[in-house]
């Protein structure tokens, strides 16, 4: 398959045009380093202001949406260790988050001193919302290019819920572990207002409105949250613009007794759906949903170009999929036959 010759974008990614020099327009359009590097300084500058601004307040400074995955454990490592900060981490268990990763979280939480509320939505409410986001048009092809549909209804009701409880509780960070390749520089540090709100809400909703209904509600923001608050919180995403390398994160996470977990694929060190949802959008789209994190990573100098083509190689664990299956009630295989024929 063709790809880039700088990241490692495929041809079969949607847009995609490459030069005659085979580079893709994404490299090509890069700011150059020394641009990014001041951008990176300014956002650390105002990251440093707004901590100083919280330390101030009584209660949370920040609410961490925490997945406990290496790097939301390292952001967290950092809230607390570098910038001193009271923090709730907050996590969505999707149903699937390996038993693993339940057992680092304890630890860590206790660790690094943190309060620590999990949010786990009733099973067969999330069991209805993966099984919808498993047929095709649920999400834009825009909205694909980053994450799998089930990724993106799992990081919809993620943001819905915690975003809910920074406005209840009145923190006024709210903090992701989003890597660099995650989420473009441009939106690491914003101050959210509720016409923004407003529109995020429904665009995050609308999708799962139809496998969810009236269910929805409950994990997002109501009118009344948006109407009765006075201060809304900023979104921080520090990984976008601190340096950092895996190994420093490896390290830090390390001594709070995190362990890389052996439950899940090597792709994700926190989830169990992630296999399956990488297989069904493999297939579907034609192209890795991670790929323009992983090529995104590598125009940024986090990663080499052939550690990002090695972990687009790393198959599904047929054993961690099979369970998926079973606890969703699907088949892949089932859903591979055509239309009144037999499953395969
Ligand atoms: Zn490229």
């Amino acid at each position: 398959m063709r790809r880039c010759a700088h990241c490692i974008l495929p041809e079969t990614f949607p847009g995609i045009q490459f030069d005659e020099e085979g580079v893709c327009q994404y490299c090509r359009r890069m700011p150059d380093a020394e641009r990014r590097a001041a951008q990176k300084v300014r956002l650390r500058t105002r990251f440093e202001e707004l901590v100083a601004q919280v330390r101030t307040r009584p209660g949370y400074h920040c609410l961490m949406s925490w997945s406990g995955g290496k790097d939301s454990t390292y952001t967290l490592w950092l809230l607390r260790k570098q910038y001193d900060l009271r923090v709730l981490a907050f996590t969505f268990d999707n149903g699937f988050v390996s038993p693993a990763a339940l057992k680092n979280m304890r630890m860590v939480a206790e660790n690094l001193k943190v309060d620590h509320v999990i949010v786990k939505p009733r099973f067969d409410f999330l069991r209805q919302v993966f099984v919808a986001s498993t047929q095709p048009g649920m999400y834009t092809p825009r909205a694909l290019e980053r994450a799998s549909s089930i990724c993106n209804s799992c990081m919809a009701l993620a943001k819905g819920i915690g975003l809910r409880m920074a406005l209840e509780k009145d923190i006024p960070l709210l903090v992701y572990g989003w890597s660099p390749g995650q989420i473009p520089l441009a939106s690491a540090i914003f101050h959210t207002n509720p016409r923004m709100l407003q529109a995020m809400l429904e665009a995050a909703m609308a999708p799962l409105e139809e496998a969810a209904g009236d269910q929805l509600t409950v994990y997002f923001p109501e009118e009344h949250h948006l109407n009765n608050t006075h201060d809304f919180p900023y979104n921080v995403s520090p990984l976008a613009f601190l340096d950092f390398d895996e190994e420093t994160v490896l390290h830090c996470i390390e001594t709070l007794a995190w362990e890389r977990p052996q439950d899940t694929d090597p792709n994700s060190t926190n989830c169990l759906l992630n296999s399956f949802a990488n297989m069904i959008h493999l297939e579907q789209m034609g192209y890795h949903p991670y790929v323009m994190e992983l090529a995104g990573l590598v125009r940024e100098g986090y990663m080499s170009r052939e550690e990002a083509l090695a972990r687009l190689e790393i198959a599904a664990v047929p054993a961690v999929v099979a369970a998926v299956e079973a606890k969703l009630g699907v088949s892949l295989s089932r859903r591979r036959g055509k239309k009144g024929e037999p499953p395969l």
